[in-house]
């Protein structure tokens, strides 16, 4: 890690009162952030580590937000930038213009996707890609003239973004409050129950479920079904048996488009390049963000399936739609460079050697700690729930937030996670290290949990 010099005290009072005054944050309450200041101030970082401006390192068990999968301070991509920023820093993607890395990684990005997603239009994160792919999915329909067919499935916990379009799919409802009006036509279905998409009608949660939404709305007036392979910021959800497997089966005998939102999952966080792939399902439409660059510059994209492009080809359409960013040069320069990485470093094997160690340490914290339950993992992804009585299935009261708290021990010992779910009285606690750990450093992880644990159980005995 890059030896800084430590700012002095009255240095870093400086920086949280210009912080608190000048800074407004995402997900935090600024009357609450105005008279407390931040929570930390990041400085550095090197591997699955960062430090803080007053030189105190932690673990980054989230890699940050579910993005920085080759971790800190990789010097190769930050070469890449540097190289391609020096050469040249942007170039307009509107009207036919081009530029170099971004043509190389439209052709990597079709080569790694399975099935004909053989194109790919550019954003500069996930909510952009999710927007994009509702238009484009929209789009298709109204070429194919069916322009009925517009209304949006999500699932229920879904997390899809925050712009408007993107923000209505997202299902945790705090979003919903901030700023009004929701999109139109987007529908939350059930989520995870194979046997109903599977045509089980007499399954207890049928009602509501994809099937029963697009049956009852008319797959006349569907364009789309959007999930994650893995539900991440709704609080670690993989999906049973069969379902994905499923869901593709039900947008085929419906003629509905399937989206998957891969921006958590993309890139090798579930032991697999994507998440489809752990099911062998190829969307219409794929989504990806964060883990393409990993979080090292802004970047995104749908990948779409030949049959859709071949559509707009056909037609002679224009892509009336783009965003300044849509493929700059730079990011695009990083991202090759961290898929060159994961394919010459064989990040994926690592991953899935790592998902056996953080098995393993979750069984051990679900054995010894009588709080933990629900653990689960697939590849670097996975979390457990806090329960009074897991056997019971007795919840702890909504107002302790013990999630939260197991989340601020973990912090106090200097590992950073997640806490999910506790504006809907859940305590998840998400874990989603760098892809790049190594197994003593799964082991440090663990024992830091456990030892959060013990101290938030001895308090609430
Ligand atoms: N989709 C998923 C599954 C996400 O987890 C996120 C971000 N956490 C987004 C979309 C939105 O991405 P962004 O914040 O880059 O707009």
């Amino acid at each position: 890690m890059v030896q800084s010099v430590q700012p002095t005290e009255s240095k870093l009072k400086s920086l949280a009162e210009m912080d608190s005054k000048h800074y407004l944050h995402p997900t935090t309450i600024p009357k609450k952030h105005a008279d407390q200041g931040p929570k930390v101030i990041f400085s550095e970082g090197s591997g699955i580590h960062v430090k803080d401006v007053s030189g105190k390192r932690y673990i980054d068990g989230v890699s940050m937000l579910w993005n920085v999968n080759l971790g800190h301070g990789n010097k190769e991509l930050a070469e890449a930038a540097q190289s391609q920023m020096s050469k040249l820093a942007f170039s307009s993607s509107f009207a036919g213009y081009s530029n170099e890395p971004a043509v190389h990684l439209a052709e990597k990005l079709s080569s790694l996707a399975s099935g004909s997603l053989n194109s790919v239009f550019y954003t500069s994160g996930g909510s952009e890609a999710n927007d994009t792919a509702y238009k484009l999915a929209r789009f298709y329909w109204q070429l194919q003239d069916q322009p009925r067919k517009q209304k949006i499935i999500a699932l229920k916990q879904a997390y899809h973004g925050v712009t408007i379009a993107a923000g209505t799919a997202t299902h945790l409802t705090g979003f919903h409050k901030f700023g009004g009006t929701q999109f139109e036509d987007v529908f939350h279905a059930t989520p995870h129950v194979t046997e109903c998409e599977q045509g089980d009608k007499s399954h207890p949660s049928y009602k509501g479920c994809i099937r029963d939404i697009i049956e009852s709305e008319g797959a006349d007036t569907v364009a789309a079904v959007i999930l994650e392979p893995v539900q991440g910021s709704g609080g670690v959800h993989l999906p049973p048996d069969g379902y994905m497997e499923s869901v593709r089966d039900l947008c085929d005998e419906h003629n509905v488009l399937m989206i998957a939102d891969e921006v958590i999952t993309g890139f090798g966080r579930t032991g697999k390049m994507f998440g489809v792939d752990n099911w062998n399902v190829v969307p219409d439409l794929m989504c990806v963000a964060k883990g393409i660059s990993s979080g090292y510059t802004q970047l995104g994209g749908v990948l779409l399936h030949d049959r859709i492009r071949n559509t707009i080809v056909q037609h002679d359409q224009m892509m009336a739609h783009g965003f300044t960013y849509s493929g700059h040069p730079a990011s695009c320069a990083v991202a090759l460079k961290n898929i060159e990485i994961i394919e010459r470093d064989h990040i994926v094997d690592n991953v899935k050697a790592m998902e056996t160690e953080m098995n393993k340490g979750l069984q051990y914290l679900e054995e010894k700690h009588h709080t933990v339950t629900k653990t689960r993992n697939i590849g670097l992804m996975g979390g457990f729930e806090l329960y009074e009585d897991p056997a019971t299935n007795k919840e702890f009261p909504f107002d302790l937030k013990a999630g939260l708290e197991v989340g601020e021990e973990c912090f106090k010992r200097q590992l950073i996670l997640r806490a999910l779910g506790s504006a809907d009285g859940k305590n998840v606690v998400a874990i989603a290290p760098p892809l790049i750990i190594q197994k003593q450093e799964v082991q440090d992880m663990i024992n830091i949990m456990d030892e959060a644990i013990t101290a938030f159980e001895k308090k609430h005995r």
